[in-house]
C-alpha cells in the first residue's frame, strides 16, 4: 500500500501514535545537534535544518527550504532506545535475614521510532542478529525490540562522511521498517509512504492522503538516486575482508595508534557496536545492591581486562580489532557484515579518524606489492 502525504500529514502520525498511548521518539534539534527524543508535535522536527559534517566536525545550517528530514544522521542512533546506555539488570535488599531480588523491566510502552535513516534500519537488523538471533536472547532488547514500530525515512541529503551506498545499507531502505517515507521537494513539497507490514497499512490508511501517481514514483526513486550518486562508493567491501585479514602486521595500524585518543567516541556513536560491560555497586550498610550494565568500547585498556592482564594493551592492537571485527570477523562471527556507512565513526572522532581511509591505506600498499 503506498500514498502520498503532505507535510502536514507528520502532525496526524504523531497524533495517532500518540492517541494509541505510544512514545513517538524522533529527530529533534538540541544542543546544536539533531538528536532523538521523544516528541509531542510534528512541529518539534528539525523543519528547516541541514547538517554539514566532515571527519571530525559537525555543524547545523538552515536550509532555503522547509525540509522535515533535510539532514543525514546526528550523533545518536536507535541503539540508546534498543541496547539502552545503561540497564539495572538486578536489585538486591536484604530484609530481616533474607532477601528479596528484582529484575528491572524494560519500558512498557510501544514506542515509534519515527525518523529512521535506511542506514539505522541496517543496524537495526545486525543488532537483531547479535542479540537475539543467536541461542541466547537479551531479554531487554527483545522486550524493547518487541515494543518498536520502525518509521523509516528514505535518504536524499546524505552527508559528506556517509558511505551506505558502499556498504549496500542505503539510501534506500528496502525492507526492516513498518512505514518508510520518501520526502519529495521537487516544488511540491509531499512525501511519499509505503507500507512495509499490516501494522503500517494500517497505520497509513488512517491519514490524509493522495493517491500516488507515477510521477510521484519516479520523483521518489529519483531523490534517493541522486543522494547514491552524490555518495560514490568510497570503501570497496568486496575483497575487504581478505584484504585486512591478510595485513595484520600493516604499519598503518602504528600511524594511526598515534592519532587515537582512545576516547571511545567512535564506538558509542556506533549504531551496530555492542559492547557492554555489568558493575556490582552494593550499599554501604549492606542493605541491598545493584547490577547494571552499561555501554563500554573496546578501545579502553580495561575492556580485555582478564586473569594476568589485558589481551589488547596497545592503541594499535584496539584500533586493529574494531577496523578488522567490523569489515571482516564480524562476517565470520554472525554471517553479516558490522558497519552500515553511516559515518557517525568519522563524524565523532575527535582528530577525525576515516575508517574509509584507512582501509584505503592498507589497499594502497597492498595494491603496490610486487
Ligand atoms: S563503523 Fe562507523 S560508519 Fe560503520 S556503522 Fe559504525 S559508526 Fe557507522
Ligand atoms: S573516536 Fe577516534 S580518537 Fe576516539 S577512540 Fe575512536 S578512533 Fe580513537
Amino acid at each position: 500500500m503506498r500514498a502520498v502525504l503532505a507535510p502536514e500529514a507528520l502532525e496526524a502520525i504523531v497524533e495517532e501514535l500518540r492517541r494509541r498511548d505510544w512514545r513517538v521518539v524522533a529527530p529533534t534539534v538540541r544542543d546544536k545537534a539533531i538528536v532523538y527524543d521523544e516528541i509531542a508535535s510534528a512541529a518539534e522536527l528539525p523543519v528547516g535544518w541541514k547538517d554539514v559534517q566532515a571527519p571530525g566536525s559537525y555543524k547545523l545550517e538552515l536550509r532555503d527550504d522547509e525540509a522535515r528530514f533535510g539532514y543525514a544522521v546526528g550523533p545518536q542512533s536507535w541503539k540508546r532506545e534498543l541496547l539502552a546506555p545503561s540497564v539495572r539488570l538486578l536489585q538486591i535488599e536484604r530484609t530481616h535475614g533474607s532477601f528479596k531480588a528484582a529484575e528491572d523491566a524494560a519500558e512498557a510502552k510501544r514506542t515509534a521510532f519515527f525518523g529512521v535513516r535506511p542506514c539505522e534500519v541496517a543496524a537495526i537488523k545486525i543488532q537483531d542478529r547479535v542479540l537475539i538471533g543467536g541461542s541466547f536472547a537479551d531479554g531487554d532488547y527483545l522486550a524493547r525490540r518487541k515494543n518498536s514500530f520502525v518509521i523509516a525515512v528514505n535518504c536524499g541529503e546524505p552527508a559528506a562522511n556517509c558511505f551506505c551506498a558502499s556498504m549496500n545499507t542505503g539510501p534506500k531502505a528496502e525492507d526492516g521498517y513498518d512505514l518508510v517515507l520518501t520526502e519529495i521537494l521537487d516544488g511540491a513539497h509531499r512525501f511519499l509512504a509505503e507500507a512495509g507490514t499490516g501494522e503500517g497499512a494500517e497505520l497509513l490508511a488512517k491519514l490524509p492522503q493522495q493517491p500516488a501517481a507515477d510521477a510521484d514514483l519516479s520523483a521518489a526513486q529519483k531523490v534517493t538516486d541522486t543522494a547514491r550518486e552524490k555518495m560514490g562508493i568510497t570503501l570497496d567491501r568486496s575483497d575487504v575482508r581478505d584484504l585486512l585479514l591478510a595485513n595484520l602486521e600493516h604499519p598503518r595500524y602504528d600511524d594511526v595508534a598515534g592519532r587515537c585518543l582512545a576516547c571511545t567516541n567512535c564506538t558509542l556513536a556506533c549504531p551496530t557496536c555492542f559492547c557492554t560491560t555489568v558493575d556490582d555497586a552494593n550499599d554501604l550498610s549492606g542493605a541491598g545492591s545493584e547490577r547494571t550494565r552499561k555501554w563500554d568500547s573496546c578501545f579502553t585498556a580495561q575492556y580485555s581486562e582478564m586473569h594476568g592482564g589485558g589481551t589488547r594493551r596497545s592503541l594499535q592492537s584496539r584500533y586493529r580489532q574494531w577496523l578488522i571485527h567490523k569489515l571482516a570477523t564480524w562476517n565470520d562471527q554472525f554471517d553479516t557484515q558490522g558497519c552500515v556507512g553511516c559515518g557517525r565513526c568519522i563524524t565523532w572522532c575527535p582528530v577525525g579518524i576515516d575508517i574509509r581511509e584507512e582501509v584505503s591505506a592498507i589497499r594502497a600498499t597492498q595494491e603496490a606489492k610486487p
